[in-house]
């Protein structure tokens, strides 16, 4: 057994974000094969692209796993749906859950499913700024320090709401 360390993505906007968060890493502890390892504060943000749309609840986690990438993210999708996750076509619209594979170990992939790391993670502050709380010296498979794009990033408005969850 290989285990891997894996960042994942959280967030909601819909049916008491908050609460989806919580619900959600609870889920993440109960996927086979795997650890919640460390989880951030739970914190506010804008959203991206539609503006007419709740505030987002974001955070980051830190999973230790032995399935696959793509059977994460098919674990991963199943909470999402199991949280009421209703996939439209509006790009960026709002949600009730959000789980992306941020990191995979030092993995890169390229597929039709799965893209990793996370095409946007490196100009994300409510990204950047959870992941920094779980993993301050992270570095990533390109060799850019965490430290470094933070500096580039500012906070846009992003705030702490709520203690990670336990
Ligand atoms: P964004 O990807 O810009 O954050 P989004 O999270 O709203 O937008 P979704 O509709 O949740 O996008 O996902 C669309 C598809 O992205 C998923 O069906 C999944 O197959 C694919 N995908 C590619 N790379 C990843 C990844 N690293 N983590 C999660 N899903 C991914
Ligand atoms: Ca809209
Ligand atoms: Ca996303
Ligand atoms: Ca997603």
């Amino acid at each position: 057994m290989s285990a891997v360390l894996t960042y994942i993505g959280l967030g909601a906007n819909l049916d008491e974000p908050v609460l989806q968060l919580q619900q959600a890493v609870a889920a993440l502890k109960n996927i086979a094969a795997t650890e919640l390892v460390a989880v951030s504060s739970l914190y506010g943000s804008k959203p991206m692209g539609p503006q007419d749309q709740p505030d987002y609840v974001n955070a980051v986690a830190a999973l230790r796993t032995s399935l696959s990438p793509l059977q994460l993210l098919d674990a991963l999708q199943k909470i999402e749906l199991e949280q009421g996750r209703q996939r439209k076509d509006e790009r960026w619209g709002p949600r009730t859950l959000d789980l992306d594979i941020l990191l995979f170990g030092e993995q890169t992939l390229n597929s039709e499913r799965l893209t990793v790391p996370h095409y946007g993670m490196k100009s994300r502050e409510f990204v950047l700024y959870p992941l920094a709380e779980i993993a301050a010296d992270l570095v990533l498979p390109d060799g850019d320090h965490l430290q470094a794009l933070l500096a580039k990033v500012p906070l846009n408005g992003l705030t702490v709401l709520a203690p990670a969850p336990q």
